[in-house]
């Protein structure tokens, strides 16, 4: 056991917690008595019956451990608490501990102080660790060291639901990554800063479209050459994937309609990676296709949906026949 336990706070999360009691009893790191899998572990409310054990021999796990997980809501990321501390640097001054409901990327401001969480330190810019010295609201990064700070949050961000900012994080994700045929399945949101990641996004779903259309018609762009639904395929994916009613959708729609038929020129392209949801869903491929060209899919009585396929022999065969 450790020397001294304070209890746990009904609203406090467990990593928190660990730091709370890690500085307490005079350590400097929560290494320095649990192991970084149960460190892991607590971050994530994913610690098994055996680390439970563990924990209770140095404190009373007292609050209930249930899952983080809800109805999904994002395609690239399927826990919506982020891995890293995200913060009210007010509430933690003025009570120095550490709040669960902080890290579910649904709230965006502290509801107290009318504040944006943050996960990065405003003066280093350093993203935040789960360090003891975030307790006293102090910057985690040794070298910075100062009390962190926030700015208020009243902009049009602050009244997303859930579903709209995984969606915002979706289209500042595909942005960042223009040219990615697939995207990765992520276990949490893993941008850098979630605010400016949610404000970029939610300005790319509803503002300039042609901020889209140039980065698909750049040079490049190695799908330049490619047929339409080719060449423009990451903005359908991302069509697909959004669960609400965007600007962007619509603005997408006239550029189907809008757009001269695909460029002639023959091109032979080495790889084109999607899943096979998509290849069927998004591109209209057919099963049949799918397995006749894919030596991946080939031995497969069932293509599982998310597995990858190098599509690359379907379209250069498409072209040959134009
Ligand atoms: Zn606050
Ligand atoms: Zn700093």
């Amino acid at each position: 056991m450790l020397s001294v336990i304070p209890k746990q706070i009904d609203d406090e999360s467990l990593i928190g917690y660990i730091l709370r009691l890690t500085a307490r009893n005079g350590f400097q790191i929560p290494l320095d008595w649990i192991s970084e899998a149960q460190l892991k572990a607590s971050i994530n409310y994913t610690l098994s019956a055996k680390q439970v054990n563990a924990l209770n021999d140095f404190f009373p796990l007292t609050q209930s451990l249930g899952s983080l997980s809800t109805r999904r809501h994002s395609v690239l990321f399927h826990n919506y608490h982020t891995e890293t501390p995200r913060v009210c640097p007010i509430c933690i001054r003025h009570t120095g501990y550490i709040k669960e409901e902080w890290r579910y990327i649904g709230n965006l401001k502290c509801p107290i102080h009318g504040v944006g969480l943050i996960d990065f330190c405003h003066l280093c810019s350093h993203k935040l660790e789960w360090s003891i010295t975030l307790l006293k609201g102090i910057c985690t990064n040794e070298m910075c060291g100062c009390f962190l700070k926030s700015e208020p949050l009243n902009n049009v961000i602050e009244c997303l639901f859930i579903d709209e900012i995984c969606d915002c994080l979706l289209a500042d994700f595909v942005y960042s990554q223009p040219y990615n045929t697939y995207w990765p399945n992520l276990s949490h949101p893993d941008c850098e800063k979630l605010l400016a990641a949610t404000s970029n996004g939610y300005d790319l779903l509803n503002g300039n479209f042609k901020r889209w259309i140039e980065l698909y018609d750049a040079q490049n762009n190695p799908f330049n050459a490619l047929p339409f639904k080719y060449k423009y395929f990451p903005l359908f994916h991302l069509a697909h994937s959004l669960e609400n009613e965007w600007f962007f959708s619509e603005q997408l729609k006239n550029l189907t309609t809008s757009t001269e038929s695909p460029s002639k020129q023959s091109v032979n392209v080495g790889s084109y990676v999607v899943t096979a949801d998509s290849a069927m869903t998004i591109l209209g491929l057919s099963k049949d296709e799918i397995m006749n060209f894919s030596p991946e899919a080939k031995n497969k009585k069932v293509i599982p949906s998310r597995m990858r396929i190098n599509i690359a022999p379907i379209i250069n065969a498409t072209m040959v026949k134009k």
